[in-house]
């Protein structure tokens, strides 16, 4: 799977991609980034991408025409009606917020293309006629697209299929429909030592008998969902 990035710092996706899975994927070829500057698409000598927002305020805007044409020159040959397995994500505060379900969702893409906001934000023209989803992390407002977007590949590229290991080991994460998570929050794990500091491991981890285990962990899931994310018990009811 591809993901290109749209960004006025290219600089800043040095680190996110150079660890652990992600990292690992991008070696095996199972997954690419490609970093784009916006500036690129500039055509003054200053490289302007921002301009000031009509009706007055605060703060500068990312302006269309070098996004749209950037965009255009990515996929020069992308049809109109967009049902190619290409996709535009416009990162914003405004956005529908991103879950799981979507990461599943654009794990079956073959290309993604993330548009990295800065400033006030991004000319409403794109979100209205480029974007084909225009997603949020969070309800808290960060200071770029770009964090953003690296959360949204994270999440998105270890559900591209040999990326983890163990195929099985994604269904019983947090959120996913399956295993025992159920769309819950995953089970606490513990590893060794049995005891540390006079705090002991629940008895039924270490008997060896499964079933046993399974349940235990679906209830404890059940219990922490309960406590820490109640919302998503109403959710799946
Ligand atoms: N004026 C905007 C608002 O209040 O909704 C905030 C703009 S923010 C300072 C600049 C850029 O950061 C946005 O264009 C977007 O790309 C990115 N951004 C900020 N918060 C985000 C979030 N929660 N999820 C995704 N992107 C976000």
């Amino acid at each position: 799977m591809i993901f290109h990035i749209l960004t006025i710092f290219p600089e800043f996706f040095e680190g996110p991609f150079a660890h652990g899975v992600v990292s690992r994927a991008a070696s095996a070829g199972l997954v690419e980034m490609r970093i784009h500057n916006l500036r690129d698409w500039t055509t003054d000598r200053h490289k302007t991408v921002d301009d000031r927002p009509f009706g007055g305020g605060e703060g500068m805007v990312l302006k269309p025409a070098p996004i749209f044409e950037a965009v255009e020159s990515i996929w020069p040959e992308r049809p109109p009606e967009r049902q190619d397995g290409r996709k535009v994500v416009l990162l914003s505060a405004q956005g529908r917020l991103f879950d799981q379900a979507m990461a599943n969702r654009f794990s079956r893409e073959s290309e993604l293309l993330l548009v990295c906001g800065r400033y006030e934000g991004v000319d409403e023209r794109v979100a209205e006629h480029l974007a084909d989803d225009e997603i949020s992390i969070g309800n808290y407002v960060l200071s770029g697209g770009e964090l953003a977007a690296a959360v949204v590949i994270d999440a998105v590229a270890r559900l591209v299929p040999g990326v983890l290991g163990n195929e099985s080991s994604r269904a019983f994460e947090s959120f996913q429909e399956t295993g025992h998570s159920e769309g819950l929050l995953d089970c606490p794990h513990w590893t060794r030592p049995a005891e540390f500091r006079g705090w002991k491991v629940p008895e039924v981890l270490l008997n060896g008998n499964h079933e046993e285990i399974r349940r235990f962990r679906q209830r404890i899931a059940r219990e922490k969902t309960t406590k820490l994310r109640p919302d998503l018990l109403e959710d799946a009811e």
